[in-house]
């Protein structure tokens, strides 16, 4: 039955010409290049960039995020992250501090990122990443591993959402950050998955569901108009509970997002997606 249901997917999304579930086809460089190429950013503007460590992965891989801007009280945050699932890379979330601080740096551009902080978590799970595999080196899938706290579940089992969300609630708590948006990279389906995911019962309240729609539309029109967006259970028809965007949208209230790529194609969108933050930041 099962095996039934994952082959109506797959041809499902053979038809729309989409590829297999999991793995972007999409390779970069060794993780520790990729953090040497933020610090290298930081070096050059200390005063946007901040490549913090923020604890090790289960086998003691060092996890990186990169800080844009000051965090101050109030200020309208953002979380970005990649590579949650070590196979679906899309070379994307990596680029994009580079992005903003081109942005920040054009005067006729600058308004979009001031009094804003981003944190990018350009690879959550750098030892999957290595590996070329969907979940961490103790064969745990990271994006099953957060908590939903209005559900009374804890999770947090492993070392790298342990870590991250210990480190991010401390620094929410601390400059007292308003988070109002999180993008999770995915591959591959071509689609944009709001909360909730952990069950199909439970629909997001009206106007939180106009503001993903609205999300889902501005990425229609500036990456890929043939890309969907829904609830989890609607686009793909299934749940899966312990996911970022459940519990960004549960602990922050923020606009949640999965961002589900094009096999082996989304990192020649790259332009594409930044068009469609120009857009976001506007609209935040
Ligand atoms: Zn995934």
């Amino acid at each position: 039955m099962k095996k039934l249901f994952i082959l109506t997917i797959l041809s499902l999304q053979s038809l729309a010409g989409f590829g297999p579930l999991s793995d972007s086809g999409i390779r970069g460089k060794p993780y520790n290049e990729i953090i040497k190429d933020l610090q290298s950013l930081e070096e050059k503007l200390p005063n946007y960039v901040k490549v913090i460590q923020y604890g090790e992965s289960e086998k003691g891989t060092p996890l990186f995020v990169v800080r844009l801007g000051k965090p101050r009280t109030g200020a309208k945050t953002v979380l970005i992250s990649g590579a949650t699932h070590g196979d679906e890379y899309l070379n994307i979330a990596d680029r994009l501090p580079m992005f903003f601080s081109k942005v920040k740096m054009k005067k006729s551009f600058r308004k979009l990122v001031n009094n804003k902080v981003i944190y990018i978590v350009p690879i959550f799970n750098p030892d999957g990443y290595t590996k070329i595999r969907r979940e961490n080196s103790k064969r745990k899938d990271l994006n099953r591993d957060f908590p939903l706290l209005s559900q009374n579940k804890v999770r947090l089992t492993q070392n790298e959402t342990k870590y991250w969300v210990k480190f991010l609630d401390k620094q929410v708590n601390k400059y007292k950050l308003d988070v109002k948006l999180s993008v999770d990279y995915h591959c591959c389906y071509g689609a944009l998955l709001f909360p909730w995911a952990y069950t199909l019962n439970v629909k997001l309240e009206p106007e939180d569901l106009m503001r993903h729609n609205q999300l889902g539309e501005l990425m229609k029109d500036e990456i890929d108009n043939r890309y969907v967006y829904g609830s989890t259970g609607e686009i793909l028809w299934y749940t899966a509970a312990g996911t970022s965007k459940d519990y960004y949208y549960d602990r922050y209230k923020a606009l949640s997002v999965t961002f589900e790529g094009e096999f082996k194609k989304e990192h020649l969108k790259y332009e594409k997606h930044q068009k469609w933050w120009l857009r976001i930041l506007k609209n935040l």
